[in-house]
This record gives C-alpha cells, structure tokens and sequence, in this order.
C-alpha cells in the first residue's frame, strides 16, 4: 500500500511524494522545486530513489536536476518529450509500465495540455497520477493538442474505476467550478460538490486529490458529449 503525501509549492503546485514501504522506495510526482519536496523527504525519514514527470512544463520539472543531485535518484519521463526534459534516465510511453518497489504503474498518453503529455495509473492501488490533463471539475488548456485529443483523453481516464483517486498537479478546484456551474447549471451534484469546495477553501483545504467516479459526475470536460462541445467548453472557460 503506497502512502502518498500532497507537498504544496509555488502558488497552486501540488508535488507529490509516494512511499513504497515493503521496498522502501520513494517517488517524487512532477517537482516543480526541489527543496520543499527534500525537506519533507528528510523529515519522513525517506530516501528518495525516483522523480516521474508527466509533462516538461517547468512547474512540473524544475526541482528534477537538484532532487537527482542531491539524491542520486533515476528520473521517468515521457519519451515524447525527451528533447525538453534533458535531466530524463528512462523514456516512458503508453504500453509501458513503471515500478516503485513492488508496485507497478501502467504508462497512458494524454497528449493535447502537451504533445507528450502522460500519465501514470496504479491499478492494485486505485490511484492515477494526471499531471496536468485532468482537474477537479476542469482540464489543462490545450497549448500544444486539438479537443479531439483531449476528448479522447476524457475516455481513457472515465474508463478507470469510479474509486480510483486522482492527483492532479494543481489546486484550481474553486475557478474550475466557478465556470462548471455555469456550463451545467441543471447538475445538482454539480451544484453540491462546488458548495463543499467553497467552504473546504474558505478553512484552506486542499480538495485533491479527487476520484474518476466525482469528475465523471460532475467534470463539465469529461461529461462533454463530443470533441465540438469539449471545444466550446474549453473556449468559454479559457475566456471565464
Ligand atoms: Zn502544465
Ligand atoms: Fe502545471
């Protein structure tokens, strides 16, 4: 059973630490920076012996030189992205797997927020890491892919279990709502979760990670009923 600590960093990063306690392994998700994601790692008492990138964006990269410096640890990453995310040991792309200890996550491409974009499912640990392609409520904007893309992206993820837990990369819960009330102003569980939201951020707290079965209810992306209505959507939120 993987324990799985949220590290907030810059303004709304979530960096994600894994821990493998058979193994003792550790993981670092998308290390926007490195010393906080350190420090957390000292603290525990955690060596950590893995960085996995989902993206190359530098709010998901940044801390990967001085964590593998400091550390000596192997970095995974999108193979795609090989060129813009020069510190990558290990090139990953759907169809492969990656290891932490004895726990095994399957690779799936999500390309259109990047062209290279992946993600990483641990199907015995109901939980995927989604970097920047699936939100609370929302998805990542389209800087370098289509809205079939990431239409088909929604597919890929929905198909997971419903209890599978999400952990996306950012805190945008509240915006994403904001405009997803606005999109599906009939979905009353839609409207119910987006009340928890504003009191769970009115006391601070953090609302991811969040699971397939919640967005699947109430993601205005996941729930677009084609790539045309993901792209009006994706526009109207863009402008929002
Ligand atoms: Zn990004
Ligand atoms: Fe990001």
């Amino acid at each position: 059973m993987l324990e799985i600590v949220r590290i907030p960093v810059l303004s709304d990063n979530y960096v994600w630490l894994v821990h493998e306690p058979d193994c003792g392994e550790t993981m670092v998700v998308d290390p926007a920076v490195a010393d906080p994601v350190l420090a957390e790692a000292e603290k525990r008492g955690w060596r950590i012996t893995q960085i996995w990138n989902t993206h190359w964006h530098p709010d998901h990269t940044g801390g990967n030189a001085d964590i593998k410096a400091a550390s000596g640890c192997t970095i995974t990453g999108p193979e795609a992205e090989q060129a813009r995310i020069p510190t990558l040991d290990r090139l990953v792309k759907e169809g492969d797997t990656a290891r932490l200890g004895d726990v095994e996550a399957e690779v799936i491409d999500v390309p259109a927020h990047t062209a290279g974009h992946i993600a990483y499912h641990f199907p015995t640990e109901k939980a995927a890491f989604v970097g920047d392609t699936l939100f609370a409520m929302g998805c990542g904007r389209l800087f370098e892919g289509t809205p079939e893309q990431m239409y088909a992206n929604m597919r890929k993820l929905e198909a997971l279990p419903d209890d599978t837990r999400v952990y996306c990369a950012h805190e945008y819960t509240e915006a994403n709502g904001r405009y997803a009330v606005t999109a599906e102003p009939d979905n009353a569980a839609l409207a119910e979760r987006m009340d928890q939201v504003v009191a769970m951020r009115a006391k601070g707290e953090a609302t991811v990670p969040t699971t397939i079965g919640e967005e699947r209810a109430t993601n205005p992306f996941m729930r677009a009923a084609s790539a045309e209505e993901l792209a009006e959507r994706r526009a109207a939120k863009d402008a929002f």
